[in-house]
Formats: C-alpha cells, structure tokens, sequence
C-alpha cells in the first residue's frame, strides 16, 4: 500500500517539476491594460509563466505542447475577490449540524474546481472555520486536486456577537469562533495568531451582517481605532486587509482606519464613495447573489429574518454600486459564492454592467484590477510577460457584451488546459 502511494506522488511531483514549454494560439486575444484586442495571438509560456507574447507566424515553437483554441477569443483568467468555498447554500442550517468537522474542506475542493470550470483560476477566500481554506489551497498547489490559486485568509476577524461570530447558538454551547476578540491588543494578537497558520489576507468584519442572527448590516461592530490596528498589523506584516462592511459608518471608518479592500459596501453613501477614492480603497460589491438568495433562499432553509436583511439591502447596494463606478472608485469582482452556487458566481458580470459598468470595466474588475488589489500584478489579472499564463477562451466579442464570460469554452491555469467544453 505504501509503495503504490509513493509512486503516485512521485508522478505528481515530476509533471510540473520538468521545465516545459507550451505555446497558445487563439482567434483574438483581449490585453486588459490596454483595452486593445490583438488577432491570431500566440503565447509562449515556460514554466506555467508568459514568456513572451506575439501573433501566429511570428512566433512558433519547435518542441514543446500546443494549445490551439481557435475562433476564440482569451481573455485573463479571472479573479473572484470573495468566496467562500466551504459552504453551499443547498445545505440548511439545520443539515450542516450533522456534518462531520472534516466534511467541509472536501466540500470545499469541489466548489474550487467548479469555480475554475468557469473561468476563475484565482479565488480569494475570506474567511473558513479550521483554517479549511489553507488545506484547500495546499492540496491544489501540491498537485492532488484541480482548482484555482487560493488566497487564503482563515478565520475571519470580528467581535463578540458581531456577524463573523457564531451566532445561532445557545449560550450553554458556549460557541465563539476562533477569529473573535476585542480591544485594540486582542485585536493585533489574532492578526499574528491567523497569519501564523497561512492567512494570506486578513478578513474582517467591521458591521453586521445578512447571513448571522442578531446583528444588523447597518450597525458598526468594531471601533475604528480597533480597525486601525488590524490594519497596521497586518500591513506590518506585509498581508493585505478585507473589511466585511454593509453599513455606512462602518464602511468609512475601515476606509480610513487603511483597509484595503471593502466587502459588500451595500450602505455606503457619498462621503464613502469620496473616501475610497482619496484612500485608494477597492470595493468588492456582491451584487448578484441577492437573486439567487430571493428565489431559493426559503426553500433551502434561509430564516425569514435573514431574507428580509438580504431584500434591506439589495437595492441601495446595487445604486450606490453604480454611483461608485460612476464616481471612479476602483472596483473589483467580488461574489460571495457560497451564498449562491459556485458556478453561478460569473453570473455577476452581467449585473456589474446593468449597473453601470462597461464590458471592459467590468473584465478589468475581475482581472487587472483584482490583482492590484491583491498586490498580485506579477502573477495575475492580465495576459502578459512574466504572470501566470492563467486565461480563459470564450466564443464572441466579450468587449461588445458580457455574456461570453458568463460561458466559458476553455480554461488554462498555468499553461495547462484544465477545462475543455468546446
Ligand atoms: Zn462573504
């Protein structure tokens, strides 16, 4: 038994270890820096990494793989700023109760792979109860499982009671989660504490929330001073910061408390959309799930309270998301898969234009701009020299509509074709 498990790791090991030349040649190619297509691209890639970009004929290759995908069209592969892969809205409250503890991350591994199936090869995921998103990632950088690159961030952050508490049980359970504390010290201790086990970004809950019991959207849940030293530690240790915020005062005091990214922004006002902009904020808005979480929300166990937070702010949200567009606040394609299906999570790019965006701001949101965010511009967000040769081929003209995004044909992580649906 043994034996058998060695030689398989071993096969594992020696694939991507061999130094390995690929070249890619589509129809047309979309350089999101630019905004400008390119006809009939060939990409060099070695090593999983964009090694050179040209058009076919100039380019070619003598030995080495080919993938050929032609009448499409590529684009970068995209990024979802905030997912939650070790969940699925199918399974009641009441049913997850009787999974096992190590369910979760086996549940997860699957939602990561659907994700990608559908064009996005990288995923942060803010937020997962036993660090589950770390083991996730580690399994899919070593190789056992297909899935996206993962931008871990363990346990999320928040206060007693707050949204990223637990928060449906009796006091006799005596359930807090792991990434609550309170107070300024308490506060920078968790930063360390979550970093230390692989936390990639440090997630945060600066208000209430849609999915917790007794907590508001619109009700702060930390000081700003509290939020100001989640940032400053985290920045210290060079680890970017989201803030779960749906409520105005909330909103702007993560924005000035230095936070990088805020999540949902559902309340945000005027001033907000000012202070992002002066900071340099990103706002990752959810602005889709919200119709998934209506029509089948009832059905698959939601309480009644939840889904009347859920309709409180799905409205405002979506206006103050094209005010803040408009406004020229750099935003970024964020989800909330887990609330929704994972493979409906793309769905979003044809909201993100209802409301305001371009098809190009809105491709931007999930590639180039997301990896700004990420502080990632090296690796990902865009087709060109040096990143991840990380892309997705779809059939049309994704800057004339969305909604070749929403179908992905082809998708390449690293100079590997991982989903084929041509
Ligand atoms: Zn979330």
């Amino acid at each position: 038994m043994k034996a058998i498990v060695l030689v398989a790791a071993a096969a594992l090991i020696a694939a991507p270890a061999a130094a390995e030349t690929v070249l890619i040649t589509a129809e047309r190619m979309v350089d999101v820096l630019t905004g400008r297509t390119v006809e009939k691209p060939a990409i060099l890639v070695e090593d999983g990494r964009i090694r050179q970009i040209g058009t076919q004929g100039t380019l070619t290759i003598t030995d080495g793989k080919r993938i050929d995908l032609p009448g499409l069209t590529l684009v970068p592969g995209f990024i979802d700023m905030h997912v939650h892969l070790t969940g699925d809205p199918r399974i009641s409250p009441m049913d997850s109760l009787l999974k096992s503890d190590s369910y979760w991350p086996v549940l997860g591994a699957v939602q990561a792979r659907k994700m990608l199936d559908t064009g996005f090869t990288t995923v942060r995921n803010v937020g997962s109860g036993n660090f589950d998103d770390i083991a996730i990632k580690q399994a899919i950088d070593d190789g056992w499982v297909t899935g996206p690159r993962i931008v871990p961030a363990g346990y999320a952050l928040g206060a007693t009671g707050g949204h990223c508490d637990e928060t449906f049980f009796p006091p006799s359970f005596e359930r807090t989660s792991r990434g609550v504390a309170d107070g300024v010290d308490a506060l920078r201790a968790k930063v360390r504490e979550i970093r230390k086990y692989g936390a990639e970004v440090i997630k945060v809950c600066a208000t209430g929330g849609v999915f917790s019991r007794n907590t508001e959207p619109g009700q702060q849940q930390l000081r700003e001073e509290e939020l100001k030293a989640i940032a400053d530690e985290a920045h210290m240790w060079g680890v970017k910061v989201a803030a779960h915020a749906h409520g105005t005062s909330g909103i702007k005091a993560a924005i000035r408390a230095g936070i990088d990214t805020i999540e949902h922004a559902s309340l945000i006002d005027d001033e907000g959309i000012k202070l992002a902009k002066e900071r340099g904020a990103f706002l990752s808005m959810d602005i889709y799930n919200t119709d998934y979480t209506q029509s089948e929300g009832k059905k698959n166990g939601v309480l009644e309270d939840n889904l009347r937070k859920d309709r409180e702010v799905a409205d405002v949200q979506r206006e103050g998301f094209r005010r803040a567009n408009a406004a020229g606040v750099r935003m970024v394609f964020g989800s909330d898969a887990g609330v929704m299906p994972h493979d409906m999570a793309v769905n979003q790019f044809a909201v993100m234009t209802r409301f305001g965006m371009t098809p190009l701001q809105a491709l931007r949101a999930a590639t180039s701009t997301a990896a700004e965010a990420l502080g990632r511009e090296k690796d990902v967000g865009a087709i060109a020299v040096g990143r991840f040769a990380d892309m997705v081929a779809v059939s049309g003209d994704p800057l004339a509509s969305v909604d070749p995004l929403l179908g992905a044909k082809a998708v390449v992580k690293g100079g590997v074709l991982v989903t084929d649906r041509r």
